[in-house]
């Protein structure tokens, strides 16, 4: 399988922050290509089936409302080995853990509140970017 795209969200604690900017800007200059890019506020129902491998999750309930809470910016991002290169870029799930100079050290509130998300394989990149987006807008 292609290992070259991952999928991302700017969450809606870094966007009603008005960190979205920043954050594309670290995201490009690091060397990802956004392939595709679109801003949309999900319903709960949305959330719900974007999140639906957590849904056993005690978290579950908590993400999802906060996912719903805002608009969202999500994107597919491509570079070589860009699931795990996207990863280390970001940073640990609870941001106080995270490295510094991660995205998630840097924009994170909380462990909920992380600022972006990234894929965690190959396989969940290309179903959650077609949870967004069509083959024929991922350039
Ligand atoms: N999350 C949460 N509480 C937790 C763990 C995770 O609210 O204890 C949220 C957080 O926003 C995280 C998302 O659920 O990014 C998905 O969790 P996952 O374990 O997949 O972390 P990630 O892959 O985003 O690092
Ligand atoms: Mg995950």
């Amino acid at each position: 399988m292609s290992n070259d795209i991952t999928f991302s969200i700017i969450k809606p604690d870094a966007l009603g922050r008005g960190d979205a900017g920043r954050i594309l800007a670290r995201i490009t200059d690091t060397g990802f290509r956004i392939a595709a890019l679109r801003m949309l506020h999900m319903t709960l129902r949305q959330a719900e089936g974007f999140y639906a491998v957590h849904r056993e999750r005690p978290f579950y309930q908590g993400l999802v409302e906060f996912m719903s809470s805002g608009p969202v910016i999500v994107m597919v991002l491509r570079h070589p080995d860009a699931v795990e290169e996207f990863r280390r870029f970001i940073g640990t799930t609870d941001p106080a853990k995270a490295g510094p100079g991660t995205i998630r050290a840097e924009f994170g509130t909380d462990v909920r509140m992380n600022a972006v998300h990234g894929s965690d394989s190959p396989e969940n990149a290309l179903l959650e970017a077609s949870y967004f987006f069509s083959a024929i807008d991922i350039f």
